[in-house]
């Protein structure tokens, strides 16, 4: 065995198999697998190995269809053949309304991707999969590419390319423990002897919290027991001439392939178990957990429904079988939070028909600093510390009973809704709230006071709408209060702050003390990694703003920039909150609740900071607005929050404040022309085909990116642009495709009814030549191609008059 590796896999299923594999392909042959029983000992032997192009956005298409296209390569290589059913078909079936409108927006959604899903009727559903009956189906949407794997032999095929290009896969090897040295490199430590790896990648499956816990991390990965059957052959399998096509419902809770000339029956049931939460068994290896087939007998009754010949039919084998989960049902994979060095690849629920395009986006990450396709979605650092294990538990749960059924939009399950609560949540329920959820914090989507009011969460307009646009309006003409809890925050302090900052943003970090000013930082390809709000509070203390989500992105990143000696980096995230008044008549409330200092426009104009007391509470108060109306944010200690809320909210009597919700800041941030990060800041793009030209600046070559940047010398893969969509019929969603005839040339990235403009909008990257203001083009939403047209990016009071006040 080597004792020294550029990279440490650490576990030989699938997904540190894709892993060592991909990394020996994007150039990095000095790397090493260890695996401590057999490869495919964990989950992966026993899979039912389901190989679909189903995602819920682009990235998870994109990767999956690596998979489908990497599978293929290695089913037709002569010198060593794979068995890999590929293109059966996959039907995933609508028995509701609600399922086929979303599956109409990820028919729109994979076109973009290059992938074809058909929309289906019952008969031609039936068609395809001779044993289920059309009783109160309406449809399906069918996927050509869904097939399944050999996942020993696929697993045995990526280890064998990996040794071929110089990899070492070393099987019966345990890492004991890990330990890392100052110089950011690691000492891995086997049964076998010790290896010196400058990075480690856990991809222990089920045991990934094992090999956290020897490096100080939880991962929020729990493990499920699943189950599926295996029939005696059936007569409608041998004589249907073709192989049965995948088979899967929102609301049956159950999948269904072919297996031999029978059929596989897995159960996602609503009485489900956890499984390993109190230890795993070091002896648990090519194991499985007892059958237990009572546990869905009321999913087998669904079944029975859709495919009455089952009930004929024998089962000859059970499976029962841990797999992982994390709460939101999507991997790990990336860097590990707050460790250098360190990445994962876990939490896999899906990893046969995922594994390929993971450990294909991980290699990309590790060797080149950035994938193809922007990770965030799978990126472990979308949770917060506080996805502990009780929480990972209550998610993972929820999503096992849910795997067939997508979120809709604007849909928030109930469970671990109390992970992050703020002060004010009481006062915000009683208010009517209607609560999201960002990194864990409650927010307010919007307000209702009907306690008969239940939202349709449609793809279409919905009865949610009506109550958007009065709040929009309400901050229009008048004043509202929000609190924008969780907002990132980071102080970053200390003598050489300012210039080291500055070497990192793409543009100007704000020269006066007092300003407030946006900054782009860049990966080092030059592309948009992420936006802060720049607030200089002295000329040695700035506070670092950004979304709610990038709360350990943002940390992390900026503590890999390695700041200098002296200079400190605190987050404030947990223990302040925003309060936001919005709306013509916020400077006059603002005026009357704290007299003490002038809030005129030329004495605190827009973009300007102050630190100050309202009602004796300290505050940090700037003059920034996502809104395009004059507005204040009130940022403030957490355990101050309801008091400052309640002083406003009295004075606020005088000027008719209410409450508003997040959903009326989306609709009127998108009139703006203003993005959101990781929905219209991607790292796909730069900031110049990002249309954030007036916020680089070229000749800061030293920034990080920028020299990238200029590299390209303007050549732009797409633009981002607003269209007016004219139709009302439905808004866009993230995803959907814009046409050109039957040409893929953009994809949705935020989409809202602009209620102050009256028009139904829509941000996009789009090809170059459909840049052009005036130009037409088409948005495909629901089914319907809508005629769109390409406008000025800032719809509302593009002079900012109500900004500035
Ligand atoms: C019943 C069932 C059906 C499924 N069906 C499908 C399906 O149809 N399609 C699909 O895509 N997915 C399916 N899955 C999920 C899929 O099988 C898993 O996502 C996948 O196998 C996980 O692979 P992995 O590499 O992450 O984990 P594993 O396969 O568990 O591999 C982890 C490896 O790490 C090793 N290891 C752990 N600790 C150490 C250590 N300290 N030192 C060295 N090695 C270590 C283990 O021995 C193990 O081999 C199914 C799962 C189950 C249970």
């Amino acid at each position: 065995m080597r004792t020294t590796a550029r990279a440490v896999v650490i576990g030989g299923g699938i997904a540190g198999c894709s892993a060592i594999y991909h990394l020996t392909r994007e150039g990095w042959t000095d790397v090493m697998l260890l695996e401590r029983d057999e490869l495919t000992s964990g989950t992966t032997w026993h899979s039912a190995a389901q190989v679909t192009n189903f995602g819920g956005n682009q990235t998870m298409v994109g990767l999956k269809t690596h998979s489908i296209n990497l599978y293929n390569e290695l089913a037709n290589d002569p010198e060593y053949p794979i068995n890999y059913h590929h293109g059966d078909g996959g039907l995933r079936l609508a028995s509701e309304e609600w399922h086929m409108e979303g599956y109409r927006h990820f028919q729109s959604m994979a076109k973009g991707m290059g992938v074809e899903f058909e929309l289906l009727d019952a008969a031609e559903a039936a068609r395809r999969h001779p044993l289920i009956t059309t009783d109160g189906l309406l449809g399906a949407l069918w996927d050509p590419m869904d097939g399944d794997i050999d996942p020993a032999q696929l697993c045995q095929a990526l280890a064998r390319r990996a040794r071929l290009a110089g990899a070492e896969i070393n099987r019966h090897t345990s890492v004991t423990a890990l330990k890392q040295l100052p110089d950011d490199t690691w000492v891995v430590t086997t049964d076998k002897g010790e290896i010196h790896a400058e990075h480690i990648i856990n991809a222990g499956g089920y045991r990934c919290n094992e090999i956290g816990a020897m490096m100080g991390v939880t991962h929020p990965v729990v493990s499920m027991e699943h189950q599926y059957f295996l029939t005696e052959p059936m007569q409608g399998v041998i004589d249907a001439g073709h192989r049965m096509p995948l088979l899967r419902c929102p609301t049956d809770d159950f999948y269904s392939r072919q297996e031999k000339q029978g059929l596989l029956v897995g159960f996602y049931e609503q009485d489900c178990k956890t499984w390993g939460l109190d230890g795993i068994d070091p002896n648990f290896t090519m194991a499985l957990s007892p059958d237990d087939p009572d546990r869905v007998l009321p999913v087998l009754e669904n079944v029975f429904k859709r495919m009455p010949a089952l009930m004929e039919t024998g089962i000859h084998t059970i499976v029962n079988g841990p797999i992982t989960y994390t709460p939101d049902g999507l991997p790990l994979v990336g860097r590990i939070p707050g460790k250098r060095n360190a990445w994962c690849i876990t939490g896999l629920r899906a990893g046969l028909g995922e594994g390929g395009g993971h450990g294909w986006l991980l290699a990309q990450e590790i060797v080149h600093g950035q994938a193809v396709y922007d990770t965030w979605c799978i990126d472990p650092r979308r949770f917060s510390k506080r996805a502990d294990i009780p929480y990972t538990t209550a998610k993972v749960v929820e999503d096992y009973q849910n795997e067939f059924r997508f979120h809709r939009p604007h849909e928030f399950r109930p469970a671990g809704r109390d992970l992050r609560p703020s002060p004010l949540h009481a006062t915000h329920a009683q208010m009517g709230a209607e609560f999201g959820v960002v990194n864990g914090w409650e927010r307010p989507l919007y307000f209702n006071k009907d306690p008969n009011f239940k939202a349709d969460h449609s793809y279409h307009f919905s009865n949610i709408d009506p109550l958007v646009e009065a709040e929009v309006m309400h901050l229009h003409n008048h004043v509202g209060i929000a609190e924008v809890n969780g907002f990132n925050r980071i102080e970053i302090a200390g003598t050489g702050a300012m210039n080291w900052l500055d070497r990192l943003i793409c543009g100007r970090v704000p020269t006066k003390d007092g300003k407030v000013g946006l900054g782009y930082f860049l990966t080092p390809k030059g592309d948009v990694l992420g936006e802060a709000t720049m607030a200089r509070l002295s000329d040695d203390k700035i506070w670092w703003g950004s979304a709610a989500a990038a709360e350990d992105h943002d940390l992390d990143w900026l503590r890999a920039q390695n700041p200098p000696q002296g200079v400190t980096l605190q987050s404030k995230a947990e223990s302040h909150t925003i309060l936001l008044l919005v709306g013509p008549k916020s400077r006059q409330l603002l005026a009357q609740a704290c007299p003490e200092r002038s809030w005129e426009r030329a004495d605190f104009p827009w973009l300007s900071v102050t630190e100050c007391q309202i009602k004796g509470i300290n505050a940090t108060v700037m003059s920034v607005s996502f809104s395009g109306e004059l507005a204040y944010e009130i940022h403030v200690g957490l355990d101050q929050s309801v008091a400052l809320y309640e002083a406003l909210s009295m004075v606020g009597q005088d000027f008719n404040l209410r409450p508003f919700g997040m959903m009326a800041v989306e609709s009127m941030r998108i009139e703006k022309g203003y993005r959101h990060w990781k929905a219209d800041l991607i790292t796909e793009f730069d900031p110049l085909e990002s249309a954030l030209d007036r916020f680089v600046d070229l000749r800061k070559v030293d920034s990080i990116g920028v020299q990238a940047l200029i590299a390209k010398k303007g050549a732009k893969r797409r633009e981002f642009v607003t269209i007016k969509i004219k139709s009302d019929f439905a808004p866009a969603h993230a995803g959907d495709s814009v046409m050109d005839g039957d040409r893929v040339i953009g994809t949705v990235t935020s989409a809202a009814y602009g209620h102050r403009v009256g028009e139904n909008l829509a941000m996009a990257f789009v090809d170059p030549e459909y840049a052009q203001i005036g130009g037409d083009l088409t948005v495909w939403v629901q089914g319907e191609m809508l005629s769109g047209t390409v406008v000025s990016p800032c719809r509302f009071d593009p002079e900012n008059h109500n900004m500035r006040g």
